[in-house]
């Protein structure tokens, strides 16, 4: 019985594979019409002082509209596109986009950077800072109001590589953050090396983390590791009161996370910046 129940438990999930094998291919060929036709737009989370709930930037995050599966979020086609010849393409549309909104926010008066994620495979494009200080210069936005994150990939690329051509947008002056801190690759001597601005610990570590003082003890190291590289640590997935609360006591005085404010559309993050609103909003 059990051999049998195990057999159709495993039919079942092939079955379901099968079907996701596909929707992927499906959505691999909608990508050259996603990218051509705009469909993907960028979201912006603010991220915010836990002093005062200030906001001290957004991060942009990708959203496809989707002609028949609607809004997809990037889980769903990120790993896609960086599997895909058109990695290169779509980190100078994000970066464009950026670029883009930075304008018409910095003609308002409106001077908080906006970051974008990037991953290790954008670097390999040997023109994206030229394409990315190409577009700064026409949209006349300075480089420091940029910010890239770097994500963490599953990448045997040469670290070496992608600290010197990181280091090379730091020289141009555009910021820096290491995302997802705490996860992956990121080795200590190779973060130890790079000039960062922000290093983002991951949400894993602050979820539940007031309830929880192994993940405070993490914490707690973590903060002190980012601090004694020179960089701003700023916390992931802060979704309460307690959490915010617990990350000053600890020195950590930037982040990001439901309880402040969700990814929203650029006009509506517009609003809150132009109102100079504190988040949460009561
Ligand atoms: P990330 O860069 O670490 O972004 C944070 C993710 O956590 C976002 O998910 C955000 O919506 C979510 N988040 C923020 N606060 C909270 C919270 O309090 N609770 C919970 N549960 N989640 C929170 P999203 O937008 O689905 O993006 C997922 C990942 O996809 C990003 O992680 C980033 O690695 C990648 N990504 C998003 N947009 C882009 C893009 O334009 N280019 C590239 N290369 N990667 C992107
Ligand atoms: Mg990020
Ligand atoms: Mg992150
Ligand atoms: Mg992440």
């Amino acid at each position: 019985y059990e051999a049998k129940q195990k057999r159709s438990g495993w039919s079942v999930f092939s079955e379901r594979n099968t079907q996701i094998g596909r929707q992927r291919l499906q959505l691999r060929a909608d990508l050259e019409n996603g990218l051509s036709e705009e469909q993907i737009k960028l979201y912006y989370q603010p991220k915010v002082s836990l002093i005062d709930g200030r906001i001290i930037g957004v991060e942009a995050l990708s959203r496809w509209y989707h002609p028949t599966d609607g809004r997809l979020s990037p889980v769903h086609f990120i790993d896609l596109i960086e599997q895909s010849c058109r990695v290169q393409e779509f980190g100078r549309y994000v970066i464009q986009n950026a670029i883009q909104q930075l304008s018409i926010w910095h003609r308002q008066g409106i001077t908080i950077p906006v970051a974008i994620n990037l991953s290790p495979y954008n670097l390999l494009d040997p023109d994206l800072l030229n394409f990315t200080l190409t577009r700064l210069k026409d949209y006349a936005v300075p480089p420091n109001l940029l910010e890239i994150e770097l994500i963490e990939s599953s990448t045997s690329m040469n670290i070496d590589y992608i600290s010197a051509r990181l280091n090379d947008f730091k020289d141009a002056g555009i910021q820096l953050a290491i995302d997802d801190f705490g996860t992956g690759m990121s080795s200590l001597s190779y973060i130890s090396n790079l000039r960062v601005d922000n290093i983002k610990i991951d949400r894993s570590f602050i979820t539940d983390f007031e309830q929880d003082p192994k993940k405070q003890a993490v914490v707690t190291a973590a903060i002190a590791l980012i601090k004694s590289f020179g960089s701003n640590v700023i916390a992931e997935g802060i979704e309460n009161k307690s959490q915010a609360d617990l990350l000053i006591e600890m020195g950590c005085l930037c982040g990001q996370g439901y309880y402040f404010a969700k990814p929203m559309r650029a006009d509506e993050v517009e609003t809150l910046l132009l109102s100079n609103t504190s988040l949460p909003l009561a």
